[in-house]
């Protein structure tokens, strides 16, 4: 496929590969973009946004419910994509498509409610004459940089609310992942979108990121990836706003009142959803002491049943992970763990980028995986014996994004809740829950402002006050 600068589709001589992350086989290409393509695609993004403000509500509106329609009518297709270039099974890509197509809806929707309200200027003595209001304005050109586990709903969460605000945008979606984000915006260009108000380069983020990050003609960054690109993004990107979605290594209790064969059920899936490669999936499940053994061997039996294969099987599971280098990666973190005292309950094989469901227990918190995102099919059991030592052991991290507890007492929900440091927390479900209208975002190195498209038009729009000397 081809990058999208100032309505034009560009190729390059020099082009990237896209691979099925489990054949290896090469899919389709990319060019491989450079600073001078980020450069013109500002330049058409700067341009884009003369149009883009310019543009009533009633119209992004009318695009973006296209775009969905569109979306709608191509969803087998969208899915296909991403499980033929990421490593979701074909089941978790059509949800991912379907989740998408929300995603381009709830902006329509949210686009027509930013709101602003009337300011009580008489409420300051002197100011009796004067009436006024603020209404939120778009804050102009915006980087949107995806990473490569959402390749489809991600790149959506960004483009939707930068649409539905009356922003213009460049992209740069992953570089293993290009090919869903390059069909969303040939959509948008069909549901009608203005070309310049929509720019995507694909390239290496190492390469280009740079010169899309520091231009002082970008407002905003709106960054999903890991933690240490994002710290290096915010060391260069100067006087922006920012919005960063980063990583976790997400926990979970699971206290003696609860339903024990449904916390099983969600947490396997919680923990395996995308081959693990999912920022709020489960890493490490806090088990209470009095059913730790039944859940144990209840979650080691589930997770041997998951059939892992190719992607685009219909039974297939769990696919590969994304690059061989990264289930090496994760291998690697798991010998680790072995060499400190952890305890391999199940799996921990490798093979090509295919990464069995690897169960653990004890995993001392000085290695890798006892206290980094792992990012793979890794989940580690702890006992605990009360609530108190679950938040404690929850809240020992650097990472805050989502949390997840199952009980039946109201009072141990409602403390756990107050407990746990993250920006969400999920009862009787794992932390692998989400709706794509809900506020989403995390605290300390999980991240900077909240996603969720009526809390993104918050991060994308800005107020103007107005005010009348009557
Ligand atoms: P990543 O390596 O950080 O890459 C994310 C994006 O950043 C890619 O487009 C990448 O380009 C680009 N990039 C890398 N270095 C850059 C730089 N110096 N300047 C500008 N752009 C740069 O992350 P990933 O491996 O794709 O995704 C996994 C991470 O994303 C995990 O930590 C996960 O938890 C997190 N995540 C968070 C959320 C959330 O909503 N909180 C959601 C999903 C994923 P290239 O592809 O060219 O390297």
């Amino acid at each position: 496929m081809k990058m999208l600068i100032n309505g034009q589709w560009i190729d390059k001589d020099e082009k990237i590969d896209v691979k099925n992350p489990l054949s290896g086989e090469v899919i389709d290409t990319v060019p491989a973009g450079t600073k001078e393509d980020v450069k013109k695609a500002i330049d058409a993004a700067v341009e884009g946004f003369e149009i883009s403000k310019n543009m009533p509500v009633h119209e992004r509106v009318d695009i973006l419910y296209r775009a969905a329609q569109l979306m709608k009518e191509h969803q087998e297709e969208l899915a296909r994509i991403i499980a033929t270039e990421g490593s979701k099974t074909i089941r978790e890509a059509r949800g991912e498509a379907a989740r998408a197509v929300n995603t381009i809806t709830l902006s329509a929707e949210e686009a027509k409610r930013i709101l602003g309200e009337t300011i009580p200027f008489d409420s300051m003595p002197g100011a009796e004459n004067r009436v006024g209001y603020y209404y939120r304005f778009p804050i102009g050109v915006i980087a949107a940089i995806t990473p490569f586990n959402d390749p489809l709903n991600l790149v959506a969460h960004k483009l939707g609310p930068i649409i539905a605000g009356g922003n213009s945008c460049v992209l740069k979606p992953a570089t293993v992942t290009p090919l869903s984000a390059l069909k969303l915006g040939e959509i948008l260009l069909e549901a009608g979108l203005p070309p310049k108000i929509l720019n995507i380069v694909t390239g290496h983020g190492e390469q280009i990121g740079d010169a899309l990050v520091t231009d002082e003609r970008i407002r905003m960054v709106t960054f999903t990836g890991g933690p240490d690109a994002g710290k290096e993004i915010i060391k260069k990107a100067g006087l922006k706003k920012i919005g960063m979605e980063l990583g976790s290594n997400t926990p979970v209790l699971v206290m003696d009142d609860c339903d024990i064969d449904a916390a099983v059920e969600s947490c396997v899936s919680g923990a395996f959803w995308a081959v693990g490669q999912n920022c709020i999936g489960v890493q490490r499940l806090y088990v209470q002491e009095g059913i730790f053994d039944e859940f144990e061997k209840k979650f080691v039996e589930r997770t041997r049943k998951m059939k892992v294969g190719y992607q685009l099987d219909e039974d297939t599971d769990m696919g590969p992970m994304i690059t061989e280098t990264e289930a090496k990666r994760v291998e690697s973190w798991v010998k680790e763990a072995v060499e400190v005292g952890g305890i391999l309950l199940t799996g921990g094989e490798r093979d090509g980028a295919v990464v069995q469901p690897t169960v653990m227990r004890d995993v001392p918190k000085t290695c890798r995986l006892g206290h980094e995102e792992v990012f793979g099919p890794v989940v580690i059991l702890y006992k605990i014996n009360n609530l108190d030592e679950g938040i404690k052991e929850a809240n020992d991290v650097d990472y805050g994004l989502h949390a997840g507890i199952f009980t039946n007492d109201i009072k141990t929900a409602f403390k756990a809740i107050k407990g746990i440091d993250v920006g969400g927390i999920m009862i009787n479900d794992s932390s692998d829950y989400r709706i794509d209208g809900m506020p989403f975002g995390g605290v300390k190195n999980s991240g900077l402002g909240r996603e969720g498209i009526k809390f993104a038009l918050m991060e994308m729009t800005e107020p103007k006050v107005v005010c009348f000397n009557l």
